[in-house]
């Protein structure tokens, strides 16, 4: 069984601790840089771009980093528009792949010269209406309904709300073809979390074979596919990554047997990948406050599901080591919790652990992506800082914790004593 390890040490984590509180998230800057161009050098047959999903680290230094690997945004909401904006990310270096979409939001799309990506084909007409004519190039979202088995955090594509049926998909084009729209992309996003390599194949022969068809048919051209994301993360210590080598090879033989051939090349290969990008380069780091032994034995932390919501939305697994103990043995089995008035604010359930103590300083795996930026206030827990772990192994903050203060910054306190 492979171990998880965090890239600092139990010293490193003391020093920072003499000038900085638990809990908080430590991002590797280094690993996450490699495994960008990892991602790139899969692709480097095609004209390929990844557009990384903001809503899984919506750190502007984070999406700065990535931006220097030449990578885009894909928004789905106004503050991941400003915030790609804010980091200079611009134009056509944007996906605007939203859904159930307000038209301040199209607009705001629209001034950044971004890539709208179309949920329904009744958006085209509210675009119109609400926003304007429609911008030169166009994508509309496939849902490939029973073409494609789902899988577990997505679901079964006949019940999820994204996207163009089949039929939907080549009016859509059609119309927007009539509209005077020139240049056209084809996206389908059909899996979250997903580990075996084929499903992506599979998505991008739905996609090509789609190209192909509707090209044929419409007489327009096709500029860009987008995979999507979902490249699942080995959260389990046994569980092994995606091959990219391999997902990027069976693509491209596909890309040659379908694109190719129907002289449809070139085609530019996009991805819209979140998870696999930031996920196993980010850790959340807390403190133990209490062992409470009743009818289980529970170890509490100083971090609650606010700061890491996964284990308790889906009940996913996240590896947890405890610092200076990762060779020791598991002799202990606990649940890991938080301080909510929640009985599901667990990290880990009936965990095997090293002997804790007090003060023990344990890391949470995989947590940079739908990670900080899935957080939430309830109960007035505060959302903690960010560090970015230089190359040098500094420790730089990239984000303050909040402060109870913050928390009324909504309230016009003047209007309050008032009352
Ligand atoms: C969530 C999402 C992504 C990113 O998914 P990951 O599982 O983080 O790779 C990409 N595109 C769309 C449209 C999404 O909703």
């Amino acid at each position: 069984m492979s171990k998880k390890k965090a890239p600092f040490s139990k010293k490193q984590i003391e020093n920072l601790l003499q000038t900085q509180q638990t809990p908080f998230y430590i991002y590797d800057e280094n690993a996450m840089v490699k495994n960008a161009q990892k991602l790139k050098n899969a692709f480097a047959w095609a004209d390929f771009k990844e557009y990384f999903a903001v809503k899984a680290n919506a750190n502007p230094f984070i999406l700065k980093i990535l931006k220097n690997q030449n990578f885009g945004a894909d928004c789905s909401s106004l503050a991941e528009l400003v915030l790609s904006e804010n980091c200079e990310i611009l134009g056509e270096n944007i996906i605007f792949t939203s859904n159930d979409t307000p038209a301040n939001e199209f607009e705001k799309a629209k001034e950044l010269g971004a890539i709208i990506n179309f949920d329904d084909i009744s958006h085209i007409k509210y675009y119109e209406k609400n926003v304007g004519k429609l911008p030169e190039l166009v994508c509309l979202r496939y849902n490939p309904g029973d073409l494609k088995s789902g899988n577990n955090i997505i679901g079964n594509p006949l019940e999820a709300k994204y996207g163009f049926t089949k039929k939907q998909l080549l009016q859509g084009y059609e119309y927007c073809k009539k509209a005077g729209v020139k240049r056209f992309g084809l996206h389908a996003m059909v899996a979250s979390n997903e580990l075996d390599y084929k499903y992506f194949v599979e998505t991008a022969k739905i996609l090509f074979e789609e190209t192909a068809e509707i090209s044929k048919k419409l007489g327009i051209s096709f500029e860009f596919v987008n995979l999507g994301g979902g490249i699942g993360i080995p959260y389990r210590p046994q569980e092994k990554e995606v091959d990219l080598q391999k997902l990027g090879g069976e693509i491209k033989e596909l890309y040659e047997k379908i694109i190719v051939k129907n002289e449809l090349a070139p085609l530019k290969v996009f991805m819209e990948c979140g998870r696999m990008i930031t996920g196993p380069f980010g850790y959340l780091v807390s403190k133990v406050l209490h062992e409470k032994n009743t009818y289980k034995k529970f170890i509490g932390l100083d971090a609650c599901m606010a700061n890491l919501m996964r284990p308790a939305l889906y009940g996913a697994y996240h590896h947890i080591s405890v610092l200076g103990k990762e060779d020791e043995k598991c002799e202990i089995t606990a649940d890991v919790t938080g301080s909510l008035c929640e009985n599901n604010d667990k990290f880990a359930i009936d965990r095997k652990l090293p002997k804790v103590e007090i003060g023990d300083i344990f890391v949470i795996h995989d947590a940079g992506a739908h990670g900080y930026s899935m957080g939430f206030n309830y109960n007035g827990k505060l959302r903690c800082g960010e560090f970015l772990m230089r190359e040098n192994g500094d420790f730089l903050k990239i984000r303050r914790s909040e402060t109870i203060e913050d928390l009324f910054v909504t309230i016009d306190i003047k209007k309050l004593k008032e009352f």
